[in-house]
């Protein structure tokens, strides 16, 4: 069985752990080709985009995919949506690994908004002091309110900066534990956190550090994602491919 594993999350890579491991499947993961140094995966990797849902279509024709993965995050809503076309078109099967959601629990006071531009006018007009627990390519629209002072934390660096007075930078990987989240939101003042709500264990650092400090999160809601076969953990996505038909029985052949 030939599989495409859409990445760019830690549930991708340990699928991939997962799976590479096999004789009765080979398996690809495809990254955007963001992050300059990604961490090392246990499959071969293809990098970069495909050209829209025509050329990842076209991918999974010209590689034989049998079945394809859509392990990305739950906010890269542009390539899920081209997964789903493309599986369609490709005549592929197609399975999404998502993380749910976190749920609000006592103590949390979260600030729900749309997309970036309603976190900037969460913020308010007086100055204040935020945490943005966003990526990189995020972060534009706070140029629009340079009246606060900013904590970015990224993996790569922010290039060019973001044109604010004040702003400071952190280069970091997570996971991020609550002590580590709570000393750096002290150590800075942190008054507010814009946050997405990514889900599962490597970032809920933040959101429990907000709690105890009685700080205020501003989560962006999800974006919409194609309604397709859907599982939460690795362990479903292993558990449904011993249950997929086999590439002979699937081609009809
Ligand atoms: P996106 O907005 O949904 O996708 C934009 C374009 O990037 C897609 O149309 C596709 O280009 C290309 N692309 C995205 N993921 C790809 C993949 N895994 N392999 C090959 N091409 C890919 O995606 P995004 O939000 O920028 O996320 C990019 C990557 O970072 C994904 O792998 C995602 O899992 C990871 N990531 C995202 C977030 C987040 O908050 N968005 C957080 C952590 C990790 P073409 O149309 O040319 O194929």
């Amino acid at each position: 069985m030939r599989i495409l594993i859409l990445g760019g999350t830690a549930e991708a890579r340990a699928l991939a752990h997962a799976l590479a491991a096999r004789d009765d499947i080979s398996v690809t993961v495809s990254l955007a080709g963001r992050t300059a140094e990604p961490l090392p995966q246990a499959a071969p990797v293809r990098s970069g985009g495909f050209g829209g849902a025509e050329g990842l279509a076209r991918y999974l024709s010209d590689e034989r995919v049998d079945v394809l993965i859509d392990a990305t995050h739950p906010y890269a809503a542009a390539i899920s949506a081209n997964a789903a076309r493309a599986a369609g078109d490709a005549g592929v099967r197609l399975l999404a690994l998502r993380r749910p959601p976190w749920e609000k629990v006592a103590g949390d006071n979260w600030i729900e908004v749309e997309d970036v531009e309603g976190a900037v006018r969460a913020l308010g007009e007086q100055p204040k002091r935020a945490f943005l627990a966003l990526g990189r390519n995020e972060l534009r629209p706070f140029a629009a309110a340079p009246q606060h002072s900013y904590l970015i934390r990224s993996v790569d660096p922010v290039d060019p900066p973001l044109a604010v007075p004040d702003a400071t930078y952190i280069a970091a990987r997570g996971p991020f534990g609550e002590s580590e989240d709570r000393a750096l939101l002290a150590r800075h003042n942190i008054e507010v956190i814009v946050a997405k709500n990514s889900g599962g264990e490597a970032t809920y650092g933040k959101i429990e550090a907000a709690r105890a400090l009685g700080l205020p999160v501003i989560m962006l809601k999800r974006p919409a994602l194609p309604e397709v076969a859907s599982v939460a953990t690795v362990e479903e996505v292993l558990a449904w491919l011993d249950h997929a038909p086999t590439p002979s029985t699937a081609r009809g052949v």
